[in-house]
C-alpha cells in the first residue's frame, strides 16, 4: 500500500502543526511521499508566508526594500525550526532568495520558496529523502503542465527515493526557470505524485473534515459529504465550493485513485472520499450545493429563429471573437439566452452586442445583470422522482424568483439562476428541503 499525503498551508503554520503531521506520518508505514505546502495562517488576520513571499518579490521590483517582511519570513521558519529542535539552517537558502531579489527578481521562483523551504524541514524532521520538484515537474512552452516528462521523470525519481519529502506548488518551466502553478497549486503537486507512483490513495489533508454539502458561510453547520464522485466535485468546485484546486483531479482521475480529504486537526474523522464512481448511496437525494454570484444574461429575440440554420453558431461567434467563455445556454422557441461572467463581459458588452447584430441579424437583444447561478449536484438525483419539482416548490416557499433553469444533460445537476440578492436564501432553501426536512 502506497500513500502520497499532501499538507496544506495551515497544517504547517507552525511547529505544533508539523508535529501533527509528524504523527500522522508515522501513524501509517504506508504514508511514503508527503508534498508540504508553504506555512500558511496560523490564525485569522496571519498572513501566509506565500503572500509574503509574494509581498517580498513586488516591494524589489519597485526597487524598495523588502526587509520587514523578508524577516518575518525568517522569523515563521525560525520558529518551526527550534520549535521541533532541527539541526538545519536556512541561512544559505535564505542569502540565496536576497540575492536573487536584489540583482533579478522573479515572482515564480520567489514565491516558490515557501514550499521549497519547508521541504527541506519536513525533510530532516522525518528523516525522508528531499526531492526537488524543479528535477521532476515540467511545464511546456504554453506554459502547461508537460504530463509524459513529469511522470516519467517522477517515477524513475521517486523509485530511487522510496520515503520523499516533494514540496508542492512549483516545477521546471520550458525556459529552465522555476514555474509555479496557480495559487493553491500544491495539490496539483500531490496528484501528480500519486499517479506517477500509481498510488493507492491521495490523501489531501486540510483545516476541514472534507467536504460539506454547502457554503458554511450561506448555511450553517452544513452536514459533510462521505463520498463524492469525481464529476460531482467537478461540479461543486466550478462552482465555488473550494474544496481542491480545480486541476488536482485530472492526474488522479487517469488512474482511478481516490482522494482522501483529510482534517490534520482531526485526524481520527474519515473525512471526504472523492471516487470515480460508488454505489453508496448518499443519504441526502442531493450530495451538495454551490453557487457564484455575478453572471449577465444577454437575451437574443428573433422571429422564426428556431427554423434558421447556424443562428446559435452566429451567435456564439460574436461571444468567441472577443474572448468572452460561455457558462450557460438556454434556448426557446424564438429566444435564446447565454450566460457570462459580468466581470468578463463587462468591458466588452458593446462591441458584443454589435457582433451579434452584425452576424446573426436579431431583432432585439437585452441584456440582464446580477444574476446568481446554483449548481444542486447529486449522483442519485438521476433516479429520483421529483426532485426539481422540490427544488422550485422550496423556491416558490422561500418567495425566490427563479429566472433560469438547466439540467445539465448527465443528469447529475441542475442549475438555476435567481437574482444576486435572492442567493442566499435561495441555497439556504434547497438545503433545507433535501437535508433538513428530508421529504
Ligand atoms: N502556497 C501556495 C499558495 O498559497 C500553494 C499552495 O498552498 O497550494 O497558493
Amino acid at each position: 500500500m502506497v500513500k502520497v499525503v499532501k499538507f496544506g498551508g495551515s497544517s504547517l503554520a507552525d511547529a505544533a502543526q508539523f508535529q501533527k503531521v509528524g504523527d500522522i506520518i508515522r501513524a501509517d508505514e504506508a504514508r511514503c511521499f508527503v508534498i508540504p505546502s508553504a506555512p500558511g495562517k496560523r490564525f485569522s488576520g496571519d498572513t501566509k508566508v506565500t503572500d509574503l513571499l509574494y509581498r517580498c518579490y513586488h516591494l524589489a521590483e519597485e526597487g524598495k526594500d523588502f526587509s520587514d517582511p523578508f524577516a518575518e519570513i525568517k522569523s515563521r521558519y525560525k520558529e518551526i525550526i527550534d520549535g521541533l529542535h532541527l539541526s538545519v539552517s536556512l541561512d544559505e537558502e535564505f542569502d540565496k532568495i536576497e540575492k536573487s531579489l536584489k540583482t533579478d527578481p522573479r515572482a515564480d521562483y520567489t514565491a516558490s520558496r515557501g514550499e521549497n523551504l519547508n521541504g527541506h524541514l519536513m525533510a530532516a524532521y522525518l528523516g525522508f529523502d528531499f526531492v526537488d520538484p524543479f528535477d521532476v515537474i515540467f511545464f511546456n512552452e504554453e506554459g502547461t503542465l508537460d504530463e509524459e516528462k513529469t511522470k516519467y521523470c517522477m517515477s524513475i525519481m521517486l523509485a530511487e527515493h522510496p520515503k520523499a519529502v516533494i514540496p508542492g506548488f512549483y516545477g521546471q518551466g520550458a525556459d529552465g526557470r522555476v514555474k509555479t502553478f496557480s495559487r493553491g497549486g500544491s495539490d496539483i503537486t500531490g496528484s501528480i505524485v500519486a499517479g506517477a507512483v500509481h498510488a493507492d490513495v491521495y490523501e489531501n489533508w486540510t483545516d476541514v473534515s472534507g467536504c460539506l454539502a454547502a457554503d458554511p458561510r450561506v448555511v450553517p453547520n452544513p452536514v459533510p459529504v462521505k463520498v463524492i464522485t469525481y464529476k460531482e466535485l467537478r461540479e461543486l468546485s466550478y462552482m465555488g465550493a473550494s474544496v481542491l484546486h480545480e486541476d488536482a483531479i485530472f492526474p488522479v482521475r487517469k488512474e482511478g485513485i481516490p482522494i482522501n480529504i483529510r482534517n490534520t486537526n482531526k485526524p481520527e474523522d474519515e473525512g471526504t472520499w472523492i471516487v470515480e464512481s460508488t454505489c453508496q448511496k448518499t443519504g441526502y437525494t442531493i450530495t451538495g450545493i454551490a453557487g457564484k454570484k455575478d453572471f449577465c444574461a444577454v437575451l437574443i429575440s428573433k422571429d422564426m429563429m428556431n427554423s434558421e440554420v447556424g443562428f446559435c453558431r452566429k451567435v456564439l461567434q460574436a461571444f468567441e471573437e472577443n474572448g468572452i467563455s460561455i457558462e450557460h445556454m438556454p434556448s426557446g422557441i424564438d429566444t435564446m439566452t447565454v450566460v457570462v461572467h459580468e466581470s468578463e463581459f463587462m468591458d466588452k458588452e458593446q462591441r458584443v452586442v454589435s457582433a451579434i447584430h452584425r452576424l446573426a441579424e436579431p431583432d432585439s437583444i437585452e441584456i440582464e445583470a446580477d444574476l446568481s447561478l446554483i449548481a444542486v449536484v447529486g449522483r442519485g438525483m438521476k433516479s429520483q422522482r421529483g426532485t426539481a419539482g422540490r427544488i422550485f416548490a422550496a423556491l416558490a416557499h422561500a418567495h425566490v424568483n427563479v429566472r433560469m433553469i438547466d439540467q445539465g444533460s448527465s443528469e447529475l445537476n441542475i442549475i438555476i439562476g435567481v437574482e444576486n440578492r435572492d442567493f442566499e436564501k435561495a441555497i439556504q432553501a434547497i438545503y433545507d428541503i433535501f437535508v433538513v426536512t428530508q421529504i
